[in-house]
């Protein structure tokens, strides 16, 4: 039921015009007949100050923050979530009696996905990417107790910077992979994550290949569109199984709408909603 003055929830990014969220969210509203709206704000870096603000003062109950913003919005508000804080990025703020509370949905979102198809306890993972996407996901995996995650990327300063934030603030064991060439699984690896940007249209394969004896892998990718990419389509042939980064980006907003509301929405509402605002994913 809606009433004349609904909850607010939102969004602040730039750019915003490509962002789904927004159709998911309000769909997953209105099947559990919640009282709540969510806007889509495009807001430049030199306004977030004062779109947060505005979100206290209009007494918004939460607000996703997107890219540009995720690190700059931590100086704004008032405290974080243990895995926030580790991460060192908010893409979720909860709104409880004036207070702002951070949290970070993309790895939560990537593990209710993953939990779909594995268990995340003791995996062993190859974690391909050391970008904020990457960290989020090192970060949960080894809170919700995976064994090893190795970290494997291009800039290996970087790759070295995750693999030392889960092996000092957790019990998973962690070490790192330059990845220089076409790389092959480490022995022992149970999981793998591509958690770069190589597989969006345009931006290049993924140097990987899962290796000839690919049946006891769990592939998983985070580009949401296409879901089915390139490199999930050959770790299948090569007999893995295989986990699509739409799942992650369905998940994540779940898991901000239960923050706000309390309430655990119809996945599968969302997934509708999601193909249907960006048109069965297809792309142009
Ligand atoms: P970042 O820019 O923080 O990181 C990008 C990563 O990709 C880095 O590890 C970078 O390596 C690597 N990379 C980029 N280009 C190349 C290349 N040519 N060769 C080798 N490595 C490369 O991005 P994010 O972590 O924020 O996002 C990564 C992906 O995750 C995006 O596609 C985004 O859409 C997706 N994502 C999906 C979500 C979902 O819900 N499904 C949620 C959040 C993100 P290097 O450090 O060397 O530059």
């Amino acid at each position: 039921m809606v009433s004349l003055l609904p909850d607010i929830t939102g969004s602040f990014s730039t750019p915003a015009g490509g962002n789904p969220t927004g159709a998911m969210v309000e769909a997953a509203y209105a099947h559990h007949g919640l009282d709540v709206r969510y806007v889509n704000c495009d807001v430049a870096p030199e306004r977030l100050a004062d779109a947060v603000a505005g979100a206290r003062a209009m007494g918004w109950i939460g607000f996703n923050c997107s890219l540009p913003h995720k690190v700059a919005v931590i100086d704004l508000i008032d405290g974080l979530n243990r895995s926030a804080e580790l991460i060192g990025a908010v893409n979720c703020v909860v709104l409880t009696e004036g207070r702002m509370l951070g949290h970070n949905t993309d790895g939560q979102g990537f593990l209710g996905s993953l939990r779909t198809v594995a268990d995340p306890a003791g995996q062993h993972v190859l974690l391909l990417g050391a970008g904020g996407a990457a960290r989020a996901i090192a970060v949960e995996l080894a809170l919700a107790g995976a064994a090893h995650v190795t970290v494997a990327n291009r800039s290996v300063d970087k790759a070295v910077q995750v693999a030392a934030l889960v092996a000092d603030h957790t019990a998973t064991t962690s070490d790192v992979l330059a990845w220089d060439g076409r790389l092959t699984p480490p022995a022992g690896t149970t999981v793998v994550v591509n958690a770069t940007s190589l597989g969006l249209p345009g931006s290049g394969d993924v140097p990987f290949d899962v290796g000839p004896d690919a049946g006891h892998l769990v592939v998983c990718d985070v580009i949401p569109n296409p879901p089915d990419t390139d490199f999930l389509q050959r770790a299948r042939a090569a007999g893995a199984t295989t986990l699509e980064g739409r799942g992650m980006l369905i998940d994540q907003a779940a898991v901000n709408i239960a923050l706000w509301t309390g309430v655990d929405p119809d996945r599968s509402v969302m997934g509708s909603a999601l193909d249907e605002a960006i048109g069965g994913w297809e792309h142009p």
